[in-house]
């Protein structure tokens, strides 16, 4: 079994996040460590939906990283943020610390 990430204590309440957003399948909040004006992060937020990285996708999964995505092409629309920069950290290589497939969502405009 994948180990419990802060990602996973996040979706179930565990721990607190300033969520900006959330419907069934997606939650968007605010990085803790901001790298611009505006740094959030898109997780999905159904079981089986939970995959550790893009290194990890299988046929079940392929569906999620366009499903971030999307949410965040809706949610920049609705608040008029019209320049961003959107990227997944792939492995400990490509920089990444949570093993829970995460989009990161980068602006220098303000929510
Ligand atoms: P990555 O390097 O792609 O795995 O990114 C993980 C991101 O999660 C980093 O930018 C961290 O600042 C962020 N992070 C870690 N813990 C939390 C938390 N409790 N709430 C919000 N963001 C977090």
């Amino acid at each position: 079994m994948p180990k419990e990430t802060i990602f996973h204590k996040i979706v179930n309440g565990d721990i607190p996040a300033d969520v900006v957003y959330q419907d069934d399948d997606v939650l968007i909040f605010k990085d803790i460590h901001p790298k611009a004006p505006t740094h959030l992060l898109l997780i999905a937020k159904r079981k089986e939906d939970f995959v550790q990285s893009i290194a990890d996708l299988t046929d079940a999964t392929s569906h999620v990283p366009a499903l971030l995505i999307s949410k965040a092409q809706i949610f920049a629309k609705e608040h008029g943020i019209d320049g961003y920069k959107l990227t997944f950290h792939v492995g400990e290589g490509g920089g990444q610390e949570v093993f829970y497939l995460h989009l990161h969502f980068l602006s220098q405009q303000t929510i």
